[in-house]
This record gives C-alpha cells, structure tokens and sequence, in this order.
C-alpha cells in the first residue's frame, strides 16, 4: 500500500490508495468506496490537478525479452488443479515502462511450491497479483515458477467480496467480510514490494 506522496508516473496495484474524493474524481482504472479513491488495476497513476481527477492507466504487458531468473508480476487469470494461467503485468524493476508485448503465463502445480501441492486452488485464486520467476521465456505461455521465500501470491483479493486480504498466522484473512483462506504467499506479502 503506498502512503501518501502519490504522483503520476507512479506504479499502483488494485487497492492501492490514491487520495480521497473530496479532492480527486474517480477516472479510468479506480473505484471510489466511503470517500476514498482506490487503483482498481495495476498501472500508472495520473493525478489531473486541472480536471481534479485520479485515473490509472493500465498495464498489461512486459518488456520483449524474459531471461531465465527474471523476477515478474503477473495476475491469475485462470485456475486449474493443476495449473495456473497468468497476464504478465510487469518485470521486476521495470514497473514504470510502457511495454511491447502482453504474453501469458503459466505455473505447473510442480513449480508452483517447494512444498508438495495437492491443487493449486489451494495455493492461488483467480484476480491475485503474484510474483513469479521466468523459468523459460521462449515458450508462449511463458513457463513460471513461484518456489522460493520471495515468490508467490503478492497481493490476494477476498473470493466473496473482492478486497485485499491479511496475512495472518500463515493464512489470508478478509478485513471486510472475515472470511479466511490459503494462498501460496510470498514472504513479503502485504508490504506493498512489487
Ligand atoms: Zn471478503
């Protein structure tokens, strides 16, 4: 979650707060819930000071070339017990630019922990924002895995009601409805790193 010094140009994802409504109108890419304006993708933020309005331009591809290690943000798109398919947002450290490509992505259930995974819809759920790692970036989906401490689920958004979830003791817990549920975590999750 990104505090406050928001400018354009800066990279959001869905949740990210973006100011309040007595300043801002709500544009392209947000939400407005109890008076303050939330990213409802992940982009780059455009702060109109003239029209008083908060948009978020998406971004949904990634830069032409993927190497092998390469570190990415992506989201789940579609679910399977034994895969997982993802829109690649952005390669790490490379948030902020404007890409060529929008390829997908996919994570096989035996690259998706170093654990033993039984069904990935126990691991992931569709809308999340994870962070996976390139494991061959020729292939069309791209081939990702997310073993290690600082792969996995970044950013979980609720099942039943859509808003972002708590870690708490190893799980997700809803902040709105209560809800709670198991997600293949990265170490960092809730600290807003990309
Ligand atoms: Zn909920």
């Amino acid at each position: 979650m990104k505090d406050e010094g928001l400018k354009s140009g800066d990279f959001v994802i869905p949740g990210d707060v973006l100011g309040v409504g007595e300043v801002f109108m709500p544009g392209e890419g947000t939400y407005e819930d109890e008076g303050i304006i939330y990213s409802n993708v992940a982009g780059v933020v455009d702060l109109d000071m003239n029209k008083r309005k908060a948009s978020v331009e998406a971004k949904s591809n990634v830069p032409p070339v993927l190497v092998e290690g390469d570190p990415v943000i992506c989201e789940i798109v579609d679910l399977r017990s034994q895969m997982a398919l993802v829109d690649l947002i952005a390669k790490c450290g490379h948030e902020d630019r404007s890409l060529t490509m929008s390829p997908k992505g996919r994570i096989y259930i035996s690259q998706a922990s170093k654990h033993y995974v039984t069904n990935l819809q126990n691991e992931f759920r569709i809308g999340d924002l994870v962070r996976a790692r390139v494991r061959d970036g020729r292939k069309s989906p791209v081939e990702l895995s997310t073993i290690g401490d600082d792969m996995g689920v970044i950013l979980a958004l609720c099942t039943k009601c859509r808003t972002s979830m708590k870690k708490k003791d190893g799980k997700v817990e809803c902040p709105k409805c209560g809800s709670i549920e198991s997600r293949n975590m990265s170490q960092d999750y809730g600290k807003g790193n990309l």
